[in-house]
């Protein structure tokens, strides 16, 4: 009989995943902390039941204890596709004041990006030393009127990693942004066990990299995990129009205080919108919205998956369906597949940094 998907119902040994590797995954176990290499049972295979990093799972001990296998997976709370991690409480969105100098678009996109995983998201603005008193000034006053408190951090200057060791402490943390901000500067003083490669040259190179899928989680000393996201570096926004205002918080709070006239609006020319203004992010919006619609419409034209029929022509001139089923190359791809499709043609930018994170320890 199958047990009720609830935790109360898993008396076995419990833990968390912390790295997969093919079919491997190394969990570690509530009990003693201690990491345990196991593998899934078959049952689990055969129900399609996929284990991430992340996943709270249930382990039944092998080989004198040595070796585990992994029984049951306990609901998720969250699930992330890319990276793809189960149960991430936050997204750390990690940007530089200089050096790279931050930059309003770029951030704005990395925002709506995190935005729509309905995750957490606490910004953090790093190198703080290398910024005037009055840059660091117009940077809180604009991003507080884009509805962010961002954290303020100086890696180099050991400035804020207190105040941002408590925001990670007992979470699962995906850290996120785009390269040269210090991110790895930031993996090794917060674990000082970690020698993750500063200043890395990342790009060409490793393109291609992120189809052996190595996901892992870093573990704080404070008891938090971290995952590096791959996927940010340029992050394309692949949303629906009308997802995308609930990625803004300036919009959201206009919609919370009162409604367009359209239920439907888009916010653009619409009369009686209450979104439509004068705040500094509306020309982002309108660009992101422009950017959402032609990425729809490319999806659409993508093979879809009703079209499963083959147009053939008769000797006679007739025309007729016949399903393309009999092909053994075709397979109907779904539409997350697609969406993944999407990400590896667009987001060009993207280099497995997490395998190079793992390759490192
Ligand atoms: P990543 O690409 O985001 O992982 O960035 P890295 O950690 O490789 O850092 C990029 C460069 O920024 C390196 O030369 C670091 O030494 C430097 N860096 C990191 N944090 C700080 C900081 O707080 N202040 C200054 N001035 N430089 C920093
Ligand atoms: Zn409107």
């Amino acid at each position: 009989m199958m047990r009720e998907n609830t935790p109360e119902n898993y008396s076995g040994l419990l833990g968390t995943v912390v790295a997969v590797q093919a079919n491997y995954y190394q969990v570690r176990l509530d009990i003693n902390q201690c990491k345990l290499l196991c593998t899934r049972r078959s049952l689990l295979k055969k129900i399609g039941q996929k284990v991430m990093v992340g996943d709270r799972v249930e382990v039944e001990l092998e080989i004198e204890g040595e070796r585990g296998a992994i029984a049951a997976v306990l609901p998720r709370k969250t699930e992330l596709e890319r990276p793809p991690v189960a149960n991430a409480n936050q997204i750390m969105l990690i940007f530089a004041l200089e050096e790279p100098t931050l930059e309003a678009w770029q951030l704005s996109r990395f925002l709506v990006k995190a935005e729509s995983t309905g995750l957490e998201l606490c910004l953090v603005l790093n190198k703080l030393d290398l910024a005037t008193e009055i840059q660091l000034q117009n940077w809180q006053k604009r991003l507080n009127e884009w509805g962010y408190e961002p954290v303020f951090i100086s890696v180099a200057k050991n400035q804020g990693i207190d105040e941002l060791i408590t925001k990670l402490n007992n979470k699962i943390t995906i850290f996120a942004g785009p390269s040269g901000v210090g991110k790895s500067s930031l993996i090794n003083k917060l674990i000082p066990a970690a020698t993750v490669r500063v200043g890395k040259v990342s790009g060409k190179l490793h393109r291609g990299r992120h189809t052996t899928r190595h996901v892992e989680l870093f573990e704080l000393p404070g008891g938090g995990l971290l995952a590096d996201s791959p996927g940010f570096n340029q992050p394309s926004l692949n949303c629906k129009e009308y997802q995308l205002a609930g990625y803004f918080p300036e919009a959201k709070t206009a919609l919370e205080k009162g409604n367009c006239y359209f239920s439907n609006c888009l916010h653009r020319l619409e009369p009686d919108c209450v979104v439509r203004g004068n705040w500094e992010r509306y020309e982002h919006y309108l660009k992101f919205l422009e950017e959402a619609k032609s990425q729809q419409e490319i999806l659409q034209q993508m093979p879809d998956e009703e079209s499963n029929m083959k147009l053939k022509i008769k000797g006679s001139g007739e025309h007729y369906y016949e399903p393309k089923l009999e092909s053994k190359k075709y397979r109907r791809s779904s539409r997350r597949e697609r969406h993944q499709n999407l990400h590896e043609i667009y987001d060009n930018q993207s280099v497995n940094e997490l395998d190079e994170l793992a390759d490192n320890f």
